[in-house]
């Protein structure tokens, strides 16, 4: 991570609540950059995968020595070196927080985790059929079966990455009542090209053909909605501006809930 110390608090944050992150199936051993653990004192965390969300499979004392084998994108976490995306595997089943690793520079410095292959055929195979009644929550938590969707989709499509999204006081949206995703292929705020783009689009074609199952209402991507009930419409242009607004960066999934907004 970045040279220059900050100073921010310490605690490890999960500012996106939820994510996928691709699983790295790692690089050479020769690309491998060294890293050291710079806590303020307690010990860091590490993770079983690239997410505060993957169970703790130990610690590492501050200045331990790592051996980063790749990094890959996931939750941000806010730590001695600001806030970062970052996610770094130093042995099969064990990564870190880049925000806590001293490598000496801004970007990243190991290889690229491989995405998991997607299937041969382009289309992964139907989800399980969604069991979860509808029911309403309160951003950033979700409802059980907004949940089941996102698990559905992580197992699909491992390198996109779905955040609950936080609570958006006086709008209405069905981010506030837990029953919608924010899923990126990329990074926030970019708009979505090359292999991004063609996985948001099979996700997309995905949720579109498996809506029935997995109770979704209706998905936005690429500024255009298709909505369960206007099925026949089929993607509909949404005219916003924007990578985000417009969502070009990130799939909107809304799924069905007891008050549709
Ligand atoms: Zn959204």
């Amino acid at each position: 991570m970045k040279k220059q110390t900050r100073n921010i608090a310490l605690s490890v944050s999960a500012l996106a609540v939820v994510a996928g992150g691709a699983v790295g199936v790692g690089a050479s051993q020769s690309d491998a950059a060294p890293g050291k653990v710079n806590t303020a004192s307690s010990p860091l965390t590490v993770r079983s995968g690239p997410g505060t969300h993957y169970s703790s499979v130990g610690k590492l004392a501050k200045g331990t020595k790592v051996d980063i084998k790749c990094q890959t994108r996931g939750p941000a976490v806010k730590g001695t070196y600001g806030t970062s995306t970052w996610w770094n595997k130093i042995d099969n089943g064990r990564w870190v927080s880049d925000a806590y690793i001293y490598t000496g520079s801004d970007g990243r410095v190991a290889p690229l985790c491989d995405k998991p292959k997607p299937p041969s055929n382009g289309m992964p195979d139907a989800p399980r059929t969604n069991p979860h009644p509808g029911q309403m929550t309160r951003a950033p938590k979700l409802t059980a079966r907004a949940k089941f969707v996102r698990a559905e989709m992580q197992k699909a499509f491992p390198g996109i990455r779905c955040d609950a999204s936080a609570y958006r006081p006086g709008q209405v949206s069905d981010h506030n009542s837990g029953n919608a995703l924010d899923c990126f292929p990329g990074k926030f705020g970019v708009y979505a090209s090359g292999a991004d783009l063609r996985e948001g689009n099979t996700a997309a074609a995905w949720l579109k053909k498996y809506a029935g199952k997995l109770d979704v209402q209706y998905v936005i991507w690429q500024n255009k909605i298709w909505n369960i009930d206007r099925a026949s419409e089929g993607w509909r242009y949404q005219g916003k501006s924007g990578a985000t607004y417009g969502h070009y960066d990130h799939l909107h999934i809304s799924v069905k809930a007891p008050q549709q907004h």
